[in-house]
């Protein structure tokens, strides 16, 4: 069933089979990834406007990659935060204060007694809940190993696989990993793990039609969602849809961003100075002092910086992230 199921080319929220279009080739965000995203086709379903990769890459190889290779210090985009040392302090970023005063508007956080963080990173948001609300408990579901590290210091109990928890949560959240799969029944365990009047918060690339037209690249993400497309899947699993906004930054800066990341990677591999150099010599030579400055400097460069304030806006068309919140309905 599972082979049966990737083979097939449908809608991987309404299954449907014959309203979908090609769109465009699949672009890799590193050219070397190619082994784990080979020959992908997007498409497009007409019916809840939601684009995918066919043919779906093999789950094994997908694992393999999130384990081993997606957070490597020496690639995009997880290289700075390594060597900058910056992640202790990731949990105040402008986009993690954005997510905390959206979920506050619609959700009472002294009646969270408990959070399962799925593909939780860092743990940014639930480690600022827990900041607010020491008494709830953490749980999350994270394959790598670094990011394993910093979950286990802020209190979280990481499960690896979502299927080895048995408790029921007052809210899961979803922040930046569903884009990441290879269809929707992850909701199907959402549901399970939920309380009666449970919660989902969940953040997604925005993937509209301007998207497709002038994005840079599309790896590793496998589904590409719009507004439209929560509203089928709370149709389909029975989910009431509380409040659904796009939000953050244009896709314009983000393709900016993109470009920016991919040209600066190509640069550091061609040249005489590969980034692995680079990366041994300021964490080897430079003194942590220097560090510590630097990074203080950057902090203090982005407090004074206009573009955080797109880190709040919510409702532009143009915004690279559609953001929501279900609540289970059975
Ligand atoms: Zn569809």
């Amino acid at each position: 069933m599972k082979n049966n199921y990737q083979i097939q080319n449908k809608c991987p929220i309404c299954e449907n089979e014959k309203d979908i279009f090609y769109l465009d080739n699949y672009r890799l965000h590193l050219e070397e990834d190619n082994f784990f995203f080979n020959n992908l086709k997007l498409f497009k379903c007409n019916i809840c406007e939601t684009g995918f990769a066919y043919p779906m890459p093999e789950l094994e190889n997908l694992s393999e990659f999130y384990k081993n290779t997606y957070r490597s210090s020496d690639r995009p985009p997880w290289w700075t935060s390594k060597i900058y040392d910056n992640k202790h302090v990731s949990y105040l970023e402008d986009k993690n204060l954005s997510l905390l005063q959206y979920l506050t508007t619609f959700v009472n956080i002294s009646e969270i007694e408990n959070i399962f963080d799925f593909g939780a990173g860092y743990g940014d948001l639930g480690f600022i809940l827990k900041k607010k609300k020491p008494s709830i408990s953490l749980d999350c579901s994270e394959n790598d190993k670094e990011c394993e590290k910093i979950l286990i210091e802020r209190g979280y109990n990481n499960f690896r696989n979502i299927e080895d928890t048995n408790c029921k949560y007052d809210l899961i959240l979803a922040i930046h990993s569903l884009e990441h799969l290879t269809n929707t029944k992850i909701f199907i365990n959402f549901k399970k793990l939920l309380k009666p009047n449970g919660l989902i918060f969940f953040e997604v690339p925005n993937s509209s039609q301007e998207y497709f037209s002038k994005r840079i690249y599309d790896s590793p993400h496998l589904i590409f969602f719009t507004k439209k497309s929560f509203e089928k899947i709370g149709l389909k699993y029975n989910l009431k849809l509380i409040n659904i906004t796009t939000t953050s930054y244009s896709m314009y800066d983000s393709f900016k961003f993109q470009k920016q990341s991919q040209d600066l990677y190509k640069k550091l591999n061609n040249g005489i100075f590969k980034l692995k150099y680079i990366k041994n010599f300021v964490k080897n030579i430079t003194p942590k002092i220097f560090l510590k400055f630097r990074r203080d400097y950057l902090k203090l460069k982005k407090i004074n910086d206009d573009f955080r304030l797109n880190h709040f806006i919510n409702n532009s068309n143009d915004s690279w992230c559609v953001r929501g919140i279900f609540k289970k309905n059975d």
